[in-house]
């Protein structure tokens, strides 16, 4: 017997769609740029026998794989996916940038507050002293250092 609607790759390929088709339940009718877009870069009887190697546990993820695949592939014929993979590879590393920006910073003010605490405990007249000494002020020359690194990378 035949789908009384057919699915949306037997309704291009202008075909019967029968009962068992394996794509029916992975291309509906209603969305027929899904199949159109996999069969122009996959092929229909690849994408076809793909599906019929897979259990059907997993066919349905395997459409949506070949599907993504495909728009990202009509959409930027030489990347494809690996396109958008680049870009949040570049997102990925910028974050990272301001992360450890912002650990040197909170580092920093950590530094900062326990030399603080330190001059208080050690009382007013050892506070001239205390913001002589080389440790601090060498941190204060790497992190501008690192800020400069990082906005101009
Ligand atoms: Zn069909």
């Amino acid at each position: 017997m035949a789908n009384p609607t057919r699915c949306a790759g037997c309704r291009y390929l202008r075909r019967r769609c029968p009962e068992d088709c394996v794509l029916a339940p992975y291309f509906l009718s209603s969305n027929p740029e899904r199949f159109i877009c996999v069969h122009r870069i996959f092929g229909a009887s690849n994408v076809s026998r793909m599906l019929m190697q897979l259990p059907v546990v997993h066919r349905a993820a395997a459409a949506d794989c070949m599907s993504y695949e495909a728009a990202n592939r009509v959409r930027d014929p030489v990347y494809g996916c690996t396109g958008i993979i680049y870009q949040l590879q570049q997102q990925i590393a910028m974050l990272e940038r301001e992360l450890a920006k912002a650990q040197g910073e909170i580092a920093f003010y950590n530094a900062q507050q326990q030399e603080m605490n330190r001059d208080q405990d050690q009382g007013e007249s050892s506070l001239f002293n205390a913001s002589q000494q080389q440790p601090f002020h060498l941190d204060q020359q790497l992190l501008l250092h690192y800020y400069q690194l990082n906005l101009n990378p």
